[in-house]
């Protein structure tokens, strides 16, 4: 496991606040209440002056120059990938590819690690609890190879039925993909188990860490998964900037997803040879100033320590889910034993849209909708839930605040 926590007891999680300028402001004349950290994470300033400093003082291209700022530039691009490589816990720097988001990882694996393994008539299996992210890219690569998309269910906690699983698992299944945490429900998946079926079946495994890079110590190489993807813009950095891990030894065997510059050795007419990892994988001009911003994230989220952090969203988590079990008509939706600081909940009576725009009223920041996962609804029943979703720069202050402004927006509505 990483070795990057401090012990808690030198953690102030109120002075954390206090780094994130946004933060500080007010919205309709009340001081902001941000609870929507599950769709994007507000920013410490220390990513926004690496961002304003990289471009003010020190902005040029990587890779293709002689000159000083290119070779800064590419120094630092590479060393933000090693402090990946570290935050992951993965083998070699070379397993780090960036990409622009979970998003488009799950895209790129879907389209090579298809066009490598996929044939007609094999499966992939995904989870009944998954966002669009972790679908739609599979329903496209099955369409594409006549493959078959087989789903795990979930049971009424939300927890997966890991009988089931076992039973769908065969010859055929070539790879799973599955959420470590759900951005719905707040499922925190059993993934070591998980790996362990998936290889035992000969499947290859893919986990959407959206939900789990910013809140949770992660290990792939423990974990033992084959690809992990996760978004810059959840982890406290820019957005345009996400992260796709795979074991060198299938990407190696893997297509590249793009054309273009950067990801060749050499091109002739008649035939491209294609560059070593990680750069078959990164065609064209890629992110830069986003590269550098996020490597002050993981440096900002890495001295706090990620054990810390889990912690704290954990006390939260409990701390608000005592108090909103005791409105009256209000029900959580996804109540798995181990779960991230995310609360669905739909309240008797009362449309969530009118939950959420009544707490902007009151400054509280909350997600109303179907949270890109529209099966997980029909799960349940409902067409969307609203969501509170807790990060590091949350206090128990929030929460209160929070439920006396719900206990408040729930009599007006009711
Ligand atoms: N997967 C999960 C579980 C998510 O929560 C999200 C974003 O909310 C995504 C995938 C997609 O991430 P992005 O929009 O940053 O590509």
């Amino acid at each position: 496991m990483q070795k990057q926590n401090k012990a808690s007891s030198i953690v102030d999680f109120n002075q954390i606040r206090e780094d994130f300028p946004m933060l500080k402001k007010s919205m309709h004349g009340k001081p902001l209440v941000y609870l929507d950290s599950a769709a994007t994470a507000q920013k410490p300033q220390a990513v926004i002056d690496a961002i304003t400093n990289f471009y003010q003082n020190q902005y040029g291209t990587v890779h293709r120059a002689v000159y000083e700022l290119s070779v800064h530039a590419t120094q630092e691009y590479q060393n933000v990938r090693k402090q990946i490589q570290t935050f992951l816990n993965s083998a070699k720097p070379e397993e780090i590819i960036y990409t622009r988001g979970t998003t488009e990882s799950i895209n790129m694996i879907a389209y090579s690690f298809g066009k490598a393994f996929v044939k007609p008539g094999d499966e992939i299996l995904i989870s009944e609890m998954e966002h669009h992210s972790n679908i739609v890219p599979w329903q496209i690569l099955c369409e594409d190879r006549g493959a078959v998309l087989k789903v795990i269910p979930m049971d009424d906690k939300g927890d997966l039925v890991m009988k089931e699983y076992a039973k769908l698992l065969n010859p055929k299944t070539k790879l799973v993909a599955i959420a470590h945490v759900s951005n719905s429900l707040g499922t925190i998946n059993p993934i070591k188990e998980i790996a362990k079926m998936a290889h035992g079946a000969g499947a290859k495994i893919l986990i959407d860490g959206a939900q789990s890079a910013p809140h949770l110590p992660i290990d792939v190489q423990d974990l033992d998964v084959d690809f992990f993807v996760f978004s810059g813009h959840k982890v406290l950095g820019p957005t345009g900037i996400g992260i796709l891990y795979g074991k060198a030894s299938l990407l190696d065997q893997m297509p590249p997803a793009q054309g273009g510059g950067d990801m060749i050795e050499t091109v002739t007419f008649p035939k491209t040879t294609y560059n070593v990892l990680p750069l078959k994988f990164e065609a064209g001009t890629p992110m830069i100033a986003e590269v550098v911003g996020l490597g002050a994230a993981i440096r900002y989220m890495t001295s706090v320590g990620m054990e810390n952090i889990r912690q704290h969203e954990q006390e939260l988590l409990a701390y608000a889910t005592e108090q909103m079990k005791e409105i009256p008509g209000l029900r959580i939706i996804g109540t798995a034993d181990h779960k991230g600081g995310i609360i669905s909940f739909v309240v008797e009576g009362v449309h969530p849209l009118d939950i959420g725009t009544m707490l902007d009223l009151k400054g509280i920041a909350v997600r109303t909708g179907h949270h890109c996962a529209q099966p997980t609804m029909r799960h349940f029943g409902i067409p969307a839930t609203a969501r509170a979703s807790f990060a590091l720069y949350n206090t128990k202050d929030d929460v209160d605040r929070f439920v006396v402004a719900l206990r408040d927006v729930i009599k007006m509505l009711q």
